[in-house]
């Protein structure tokens, strides 16, 4: 047996639980994935699952598990390869296996819960260490802050990003406080980006937050903007997401990086933003094609007057809905970026809870991304 799992004090997972079929099958059910394994093993080695508390080490559990039989099984590794089969699963863990990882201790401190949550969802703390760290490294751009991308920026710094680009040109006022996640009384009249800054940093005192006091226009020079930036998220809805949308994806085309598009699409609608990775997913231009395409016999009433944004209806419950689905949908890309992400835009319509989700398809003539297939 070697030194390291000698040593070793393995502990079950309590995300994991643990059901017997028959004395020598078991099945192992991970709570947060409803991932079942179904394992067939001898009677003592299921017996010995019971020990597993973190308190006694691989060397004094297989002693213990010699005294009860003195099968060949035993002699031959049988309970030392059992529990590299259970570490190899993410069933059991060492007791200290938050404090290994390479991140600062308050940090961890405060993510435990999410940590726990990662184990579940990858079975390997390696996994969950390389995952935590990219998050920490990441450097975000969010453009827009407000009723979306106030609680996205909420959302993420809770789940550990720590380096912030804020870009919006607005102030706060009136109308956001029923809507946005962090402006009170007290903010009215002050960029939204300061108190987004302020947000974050009442949640992460080290985080690295940066604000930019910009609209997006078609001039505005993305090259210099967004130099360092790793992952851009988009919820500017002035003039149109659909602009802004186009001018972002367009960047992260040419510049391979991945670009959420979150909210802003129908205020009143759930609408469940798109994820957009180059080379990957349909872009910007992809979708609009799609949808110019599929809503073509949809022609508005053209109406006098002009900007009629401000009476559009809206509930900060569905602006919540859009940012959570688009930070787990960042979070799904941290945890693998090579995992297959379809092009769809989704909504959820409040009186029937009904969701619907458009399957979006790459346009294979699109002159902004096709070129990156012939690339492959
Ligand atoms: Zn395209």
């Amino acid at each position: 047996m070697s030194e390291k799992w000698n040593k070793y004090k393995p502990r079950l997972r309590d995300g994991v639980d643990i059901y017997l079929e028959s004395e020598i099958d078991v099945i192992f059910v991970y709570l947060s994935s409803r991932k079942r394994i179904k394992f067939q093993c001898h009677p003592l080695l299921i017996k010995s699952l019971s020990w597993l508390t973190g308190e006694f080490s691989v060397e004094e559990l297989n002693s213990r598990l010699i005294k009860f039989s003195c099968e060949n099984f035993l002699a031959n590794n049988g309970f030392l390869e059992f529990i590299k089969y259970l570490y190899k699963r993410g069933i059991i863990i060492s007791e200290h296996w938050i404090e290994e990882i390479p991140l600062p201790c308050l940090y961890k401190k405060r993510l435990e819960r999410q940590l726990t949550f990662l184990l579940d969802i990858t079975d390997s703390s390696d996994q969950v260490a390389k995952i935590q760290s990219k998050i920490y490294q990441a450097k975000i751009a969010i453009f827009g802050i407000g009723g979306v991308g106030s609680w996205l920026c909420r959302e993420l710094v809770m789940m550990g990003f720590h380096n912030f680009l804020l870009v919006d040109y607005d102030i706060v006022s009136e109308f956001d406080i029923s809507r946005h996640a962090f402006f009170e009384q007290e903010t009215i009249g002050l960029q939204k980006t300061e108190v987004a800054k302020q947000m974050i940093l009442d949640i992460d005192q080290e985080a690295c937050v940066k604000v930019l006091d910009h609209a997006l226009t078609i001039d505005s020079d993305l090259e210099s903007l967004l130099l360092g930036i790793d992952c851009i998220i988009n919820t500017a809805d002035e003039p149109y997401i659909g602009y802004t949308g186009l001018k972002l994806s367009r960047y992260c085309v040419q510049h391979k990086k991945p670009l959420m598009i979150a909210g802003g699409f129908d205020a009143h609608l759930g609408s469940l933003g798109e994820l957009i990775i180059p080379g990957v997913t349909p872009c910007a231009d992809c979708y609009n094609t799609f949808f110019k395409e599929s809503l073509k016999d949809w022609k508005p009433i053209s109406h006098p007057v002009k900007d009629r944004r401000s009476s559009f209806g809206g509930l900060a419950s569905l602006s919540v809905l859009a940012a959570s689905t688009a930070a787990m949908t960042i979070l799904r890309y941290f945890i693998d970026p090579t995992a297959t992400f379809e092009g769809e835009r989704g909504e959820l319509l409040f009186d029937n809870y009904d969701l619907s989700v458009f399957p979006v398809k790459k346009n294979p003539t699109c002159s902004i991304c096709s070129n990156l297939d012939n690339e492959k």
